[in-house]
């Protein structure tokens, strides 16, 4: 740290991604992006944009928001593009919560959360998911305080029901209520749908995950017009220019191509189902996903034990070693073929004569 580093981030312990390897060639599982290409559409239409890069993007992003309401039934006011959904994100810590307007999340959720509370200075509480991982709905219920709730939610996979994300939303009118919809395109019910009728529900989805697009940073955001005219204020005053114009054309043509979009999402939801199937016949249990990604755990062996071996045998998966968490290994649904090595691999260490016996079940 140098001794010019600002007093209000010398706490700041930044996010940490998953890794990203270069010094050998791994089965990817570790960081939920897609195992399939970008749409041929998406692919065509950004190398179009390559040759007339010298120009600056269009900072109203008008081709996706058009492409978004035709394709995706919201109105012209009522969406905003982003860097990626980590910046819609941020811009709702920014836009909508202070010292004066605390933010709760559940304990067990999106690391990012806690890291925008923190960068922007803001109070928050986290609030304890079930045993089983589940939200109780209940705990959010008139709580009077801005909510972030990812659904499904990182890294369980678990869904909440459309029914409850609007109980929650309708008790807290004074709040703004982020449902954060990364994952919602493999089983999720989106809020979308809620946001004519609740002027504080922002509900912020990616083209990282079911549109193939992770590495051109795209992210969107639905709201009222008022909602979304408070995060344009915030955008415009940090980068307008933050949709660079090989990503906005890969959106449109991601979002264009409803067809190749609804390919990969079954391919990737039937896959999960085949492979959670076949973990449970090897003794796994996880959590019901509705994501792109299993959350498993095995009483023979420990979350790092299992995470290790596998980066040893070349897969890489995502395992984070805490309390609640340790136990179990977040695996993004890659290609059946992935997946297949990925249980051979996992036979071959549950075979192995001494898998270190856990004490904790
Ligand atoms: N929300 C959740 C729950 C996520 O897991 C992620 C991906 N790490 C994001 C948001 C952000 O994704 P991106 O910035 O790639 O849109």
């Amino acid at each position: 740290m140098s001794r010019f580093f600002s007093e209000k981030y010398k706490e700041l312990e930044p996010y940490v991604p998953g890794e990203q390897p270069r010094e050998r060639k791994f089965i990817k599982l570790n960081t939920n992006e897609s195992p399939f290409p970008p749409s041929p559409l998406a692919q065509r239409m950004a190398r179009e944009e390559a040759g007339i890069l010298q120009l600056y993007s269009d900072p109203s992003c008008r081709s996706l928001v058009l492409a978004a309401a035709n394709c995706l039934g919201v109105e012209e006011n009522q969406v905003i593009f982003t860097n990626g959904s980590d910046d819609i994100l941020n811009f709702a810590f920014m836009a909508f919560s202070d010292a004066g307007h605390p933010v709760v999340f559940p304990d067990i959720t999106y690391g990012f959360y806690p890291v925008f509370a923190k960068l922007n200075n803001i109070p928050y509480e986290t609030i304890p998911l079930r045993e089983d991982f589940t939200i109780n709905v209940e705990d959010y219920i008139g709580i009077g305080k801005n909510i972030f709730i990812a659904n499904p939610n990182a890294p369980t996979g678990i869904a909440l029901p459309l029914c409850d994300i609007e109980r929650i939303v309708a008790s807290n009118p004074d709040n703004v209520v982020v449902i954060d919809e990364a994952y919602v395109d493999f089983g999720g019910e989106s809020a979308i749908g809620l946001i004519d009728k609740y002027k504080n529900l922002l509900v912020t989805q990616t083209f990282s995950k079911s549109r193939s697009l992770a590495g051109a940073r795209l992210g969107m955001g639905f709201a009222c017009s008022e909602l979304i005219q408070d995060l344009e204020t915030v955008r415009y005053s940090t980068n307008p220019y933050n949709i660079n114009r090989m990503t906005m054309a890969a959106g449109v043509g991601a979002l264009t191509d409803k067809e190749y979009f609804i390919e990969c999402t079954s391919k990737i939801r039937a896959t999960r189902e085949r492979i959670s199937k076949k973990l449970k016949e090897m003794g796994f249990f996880m959590t019901e996903s509705r994501s792109n990604f299993i959350f498993a755990a095995h009483p023979a062996i420990s979350g790092l034990d299992t995470y290790l071996k596998l980066k040893d045998m070349g897969i890489l998966v995502r395992h984070f070693e805490t309390p609640r968490l340790k136990n179990y290994n977040r695996i993004t649904v890659g290609s059946d073929a992935e997946m297949d090595a990925l249980c051979d691999a996992l036979a071959e260490i549950l075979k192995a004569p001494n898998p270190a016996e856990r004490t904790d079940l």
